[in-house]
């Protein structure tokens, strides 16, 4: 059986399969969402999940998780993923 890794939601903090999370990734460019698994860089994680999502922008999980800011949009494109 294939492992496959975990990562923690930054909303929820709730370990989780990769593929039950929209992955984040902050490049030159600012933070953007990891939508083929193509960008490297460091990663953050959110469930596909509306409320995880919602509690992520309230809470400014991605931006704490990078210490840099996050475009509202990042996380508007988020929530048509779910
Ligand atoms: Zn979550």
């Amino acid at each position: 059986m294939a492992h496959i890794p975990e990562r923690m939601c930054v909303a929820c903090r709730k370990m989780r399969p990769q593929n039950e999370l929209i992955r984040f990734v902050r490049t030159d460019g600012g933070v953007k969402i990891d939508m083929n698994k193509k960008l490297f860089g460091r990663g953050a994680y959110i469930c596909k999940d509306i409320g995880c999502i919602h509690l992520a922008a309230k809470k400014r999980g991605i931006e704490r998780h990078f210490k840099c800011a996050v475009a509202r949009e990042v996380y508007d494109e988020a929530e048509k993923l779910v």
